[in-house]
């Protein structure tokens, strides 16, 4: 992928603080939605040996233009920093598709085991997950320290008081899980549990081992791209963990696909279909997902009657996830686990 000849930058998520200390560091993203920060900010990069690295932003971009990851930058750039894995490439500036999909193959990028192409113009994959900009702007961000365990967190506790609650929440009676998840996830994971239960599922899910190795809430580096500085949603805990010892990461998902289907309808993309696939895991991501008719290779979402069809199209933010413009990324390490 290195002798990739196109633009192409390296998605970064190490720590970071601005330098004048004014704003966050998190307000240096390139996106689009974080207006605020100025264009010709200067930012420290801090490596993971503790080297600040002066960095001048270039540019506020567009979700769209840059496929919703949160820092772009160019191969020598990266190379300061010491980040040598690229997690994702983004390319754009092409005439024809045909060419590109040419170019990919010769270069010998196509999917496999490890490896997702996805193109602006491929059907929308309800699985789909929210980019770090788009998590930051729903739940809010935080300032956070790695443990010395070099996997745990500790957060800033202001934001654990607003978007927490304060104890472990029972949601749905009927299927008593217990859950510590964000406020902003509670009524769609209430419905969905609830519709679960309604649906006669409820012995799909298994209380016992979701209240014990499950949940929502757990502060930490993503489980397969930590080393590159990646958080795991559960850090949000806009995630929830079930039946774990079934659905081990990594591993052929055995989730119940009508459950899963409906947690798609309650605004939750599901894991088992990500790169790696991550069964136990629903991810909150605020739209509805049980519509987009998608070759997932497990729990596919099902043909649309003509009433599901309908309702597809004036799903309000669907036609913005159906415009994204990243032309080809390497995916698996943003999402998730
Ligand atoms: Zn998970």
């Amino acid at each position: 992928m290195r002798r990739c000849s196109a633009s192409f930058g390296r998605f970064l998520d190490f720590r970071r603080r601005l330098r004048d200390g004014a704003e966050r560091a998190h307000d240096i993203a390139g996106a689009q939605e974080r207006r605020r920060a100025r264009h010709d900010a200067v930012a420290d990069i801090e490596t993971r040996s503790g080297t600040a690295v002066p960095l001048t932003i270039g540019m506020i971009a567009p979700d769209g233009l840059i496929g919703g990851t949160e820092i772009l930058m160019a191969p020598p750039t990266a190379d300061t920093l010491g980040i040598t894995v690229v997690s994702r490439l983004v390319v754009w500036g092409f005439s024809s598709r045909a060419a590109l999909d040419q170019a990919l193959a010769t270069t010998g990028v196509e999917p496999r085991d490890g490896v997702r192409v996805r193109r602006s113009w491929d059907a929308f994959d309800p699985d789909l997950t929210l980019g770090m900009a788009e998590t930051k702007q729903a739940l809010g961000e935080f300032t956070y320290r790695l443990l010395s365990d070099g996997i745990n967190l500790t957060l800033s506790p202001d934001w654990a008081a607003t978007n927490l609650p304060a104890n472990f929440q029972e949601f749905v009676a009927a299927i008593p899980v217990r859950a510590r998840c964000n406020n902003a996830i509670h009524d769609d994971l209430v419905a969905a549990l609830t519709e679960v239960a309604q649906a006669g599922l409820g012995s799909a899910i298994d209380i016992t081992n979701t209240n014990t190795y499950g949940g929502c809430f757990g502060p930490r580096l993503n489980r397969i791209s930590g080393a590159l500085g990646f958080i795991s949603r559960h850090t949000w805990a806009q995630a929830i963990d079930m039946n774990t010892t079934q659905n081990a990461q990594g591993h052929v998902p055995r989730m119940n696909c009508d459950v899963v289907r409906i947690f798609r309808r309650h605004n939750f993309a599901w894991g088992g279909d990500f790169l790696t696939p991550d069964g136990m895991h629903f991810e909150w991501v605020g739209t509805r997902r049980d519509q987009y008719q998608y070759p997932s290779k497990y729990c596919p979402n099902l043909p649309p009657t003509g009433a599901t069809q309908t309702q597809a199209s004036a799903t309000p933010g669907a036609d913005a996830h159906m415009t994204r413009a990243t032309m080809f990324a390497g995916d698996g390490f943003s999402a998730g686990d």
